[in-house]
């Protein structure tokens, strides 16, 4: 059998951080259970965040007016992206599982791993109009965010004063993973690791450790199909006037994003939902 491959996008700047510990633990584990484990250390790369022409080597499509994400896409097909973003790319098809490992910025990844986003998820690489979402093109893959934050759990409560978390986390989750096609993983959240005792700390890695051992068993979130949309431009990829009838009974939303005006279904971008659980049934992936 070939040997698996996990990629860790990992952005920290030290080495003896909290998060440097959870990438440790990572590849350790996945090293143990025979796993290829590739890591893309983005701050000791010096990878580049800006989305410019430099991505592009070679003449553009047209230089008169520069359009990023054409000119990528056209680079793509001609094989004529940077070096730096060609190796990404060739990571992220080798790997089945792609950690991101980062410390929480303002509700987000450090913009140091959103520049990784905005570069190697090139359109043609990793989406595009007929494949996304359920239909993408890594739906055979999995992803996930493993990340620490200085705020505290009940901080990002709903009742909290940073909100909700499923709202902070539904962007990256459904608008970058998801969008291309990656089985979501439940995120792995360190809260506040350096307001902790350090016991507390050592039993957050050994945690970790101990669902590493399952991760790839477990189910992925739920998200909403493509299927229950007008994928048309002249249906404004709107939500079928059947599911939002099936759906009318229904005391949650769809998704945190796809709440219908009803309250968010609890814990939708934290926990994936048992097979059991109804009202995920119906908009279970269909792959
Ligand atoms: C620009 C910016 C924006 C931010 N925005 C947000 C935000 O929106 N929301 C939010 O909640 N937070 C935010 N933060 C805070 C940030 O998320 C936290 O500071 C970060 O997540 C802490 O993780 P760390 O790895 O840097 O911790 P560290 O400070 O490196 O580590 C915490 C503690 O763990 C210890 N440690 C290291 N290795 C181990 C080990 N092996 N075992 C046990 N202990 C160990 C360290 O010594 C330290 O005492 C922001 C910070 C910045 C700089």
């Amino acid at each position: 059998m070939a040997q698996r491959t996990a990629l860790i996008v990992y952005a920290h700047q030290s080495p003896g951080s909290f998060n440097a510990a959870v990438r440790d633990v990572a590849m350790e584990e996945l090293k143990e259970q025979g796993y290829r484990v590739l890591v893309s250390d983005l701050y000791a790369m010096k990878f580049r965040a800006d989305a410019t022409r430099d991505d592009i080597t070679g003449d553009l499509k047209n230089s008169e007016l520069f359009q990023y994400g054409e000119e990528t896409m056209h680079a793509w097909l001609k094989g004529n992206l940077s070096d730096d973003i060609v190796e990404e790319q060739k990571k992220v098809k080798e790997a089945e599982l792609i950690i991101f490992q980062f410390p929480l910025y303002w509700f987000s990844v450090p913009a140091i791993m959103k520049g990784w986003m905005d570069r190697v998820l090139t359109q043609g690489f990793a989406f595009s109009l007929e494949r996304m979402y359920n239909n993408g093109i890594f739906k055979d893959k999995k992803a996930m965010l493993s990340f620490t934050t200085g705020a505290t759990e009940s901080m990002f409560r709903p009742d909290g004063i940073n909100g909700d978390i499923n709202v902070t986390l539904w962007p990256l989750q459904n608008g970058t993973l998801h969008f291309c096609g990656f089985q979501v993983l439940a995120p792995q959240i360190f809260w506040s690791p350096a307001h902790c005792p350090a016991p507390v700390r050592s039993m957050m890695l050994e945690g970790w450790r101990a669902r590493l051992k399952g991760l790839l068993a477990e189910r992925p979130l739920t998200f909403a199909p493509c299927e229950f949309f007008d994928l048309t431009f002249q249906g404004g990829f709107l939500l079928s006037q059947k599911v939002k009838e099936e759906r009318e009974s229904e005391p949650y939303g769809l998704t945190t994003g796809h709440h219908l005006g009803k309250p968010l279904p609890p814990d939708n971008q934290l926990t994936a939902q048992s097979a059991t659980e109804s009202s995920a049934g119906e908009c279970r992936r269909k792959d």
